[in-house]
């Protein structure tokens, strides 16, 4: 990887310059971060299970219309993906309350919510990520109203398919995290496409029989046995070719390299 111009190092992922202009190959880590980095930690397998657990979601929404930066999988750690310019907001989808918005609302976690709601966060580490109004994206010129109408629109499509998805393989979709960037296209205009990642990292995914939480809560909450978690998100999916001994996850299953 040392070979590589390193553009830009977050707390999970490394992106590395790609070997065609307009490409970048995103490095999953292990290291795991929580409470804006107050907390840390390396799990021995993370990286790759979310970059198969990523590029499994991101090419599922592909096929359903939702344009993506990714492009391929290279390694067990490494994907190739379009380079876009990030707009500098998190979007957050939630069906049922848990996280922040129990925190801030009193809403006990685990009760449904009326409808979906997306809230946006702006992406600042210093800042701590803060909640903020669609009113302060449009004064601050964060992104353009119709940016906006697309990233929603966008995000309740992901939302629906992503509940019907994991729905089929015992999972509740209770929230998400995604990003989006600006493509260029050939008119000098742009495209908002959907980037960053999709994993346990950033969707909180329960047990439908248990409520188990099988995402980085487990982190967050010390609630320990994190990647055989995130393997079990994994083996749901079909990602993991082979049955799991029971205990620490055998990684090696996942190296069914093209
Ligand atoms: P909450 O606001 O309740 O902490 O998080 C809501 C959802 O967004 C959860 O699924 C959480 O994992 C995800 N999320 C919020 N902020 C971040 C972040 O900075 N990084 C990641 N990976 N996920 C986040």
């Amino acid at each position: 990887m040392s070979r590589r111009k390193k553009i830009y190092e977050g707390k999970a992922k490394i992106l590395y310059e790609g070997p065609e202009p307009g490409t970048l190959v995103q490095y999953f880590k292990d290291d795991a971060t929580a409470f804006n980095a107050q907390k840390k930690a390396t799990l021995d397998g993370k990286g790759v299970l979310n970059n198969r657990i990523s590029e499994y979601v991101m090419l599922r929404l592909s096929e359903i219309g939702i344009p993506t930066h990714f492009l391929k999988r290279i390694n067990m750690r490494e994907q190739l993906i379009k380079k876009v310019e990030i707009i500098p907001l998190e979007v957050i989808c939630r069906n049922t309350a848990a996280g922040t918005m129990s925190k801030r609302l009193g809403i006990e976690e685990g009760e449904k919510l009326p409808r979906t709601i997306v809230e946006f966060c702006l992406k600042r580490d210093d800042l701590g990520d803060p909640l903020i109004a669609e009113e302060h994206i449009h004064a601050f010129g964060w992104a353009t109203h119709a940016e906006l109408d697309e990233m929603i629109a966008m995000t309740l499509r992901i939302n629906d398919y992503l509940q019907g998805m994991f729905a089929g393989i015992g999972i509740n979709l209770i929230d998400f995290k995604i990003e989006f960037g600006r493509l260029p296209d050939l008119n000098g205009g742009h495209e908002v496409i959907l980037a960053d990642e999709i994993s346990p990292d950033s969707c909180r995914l329960w047990d439908r029989d248990t409520n188990k939480k099988l995402d980085k809560d487990r982190f967050r909450r010390d609630l320990g046995d994190v990647t055989e978690a995130y393997t079990e998100v994994a083996t749901r999916l079909g990602i993991l070719q082979l049955n799991q001994p029971k205990g620490k996850p055998n990684l090696s299953v996942v190296t069914n390299e093209e």
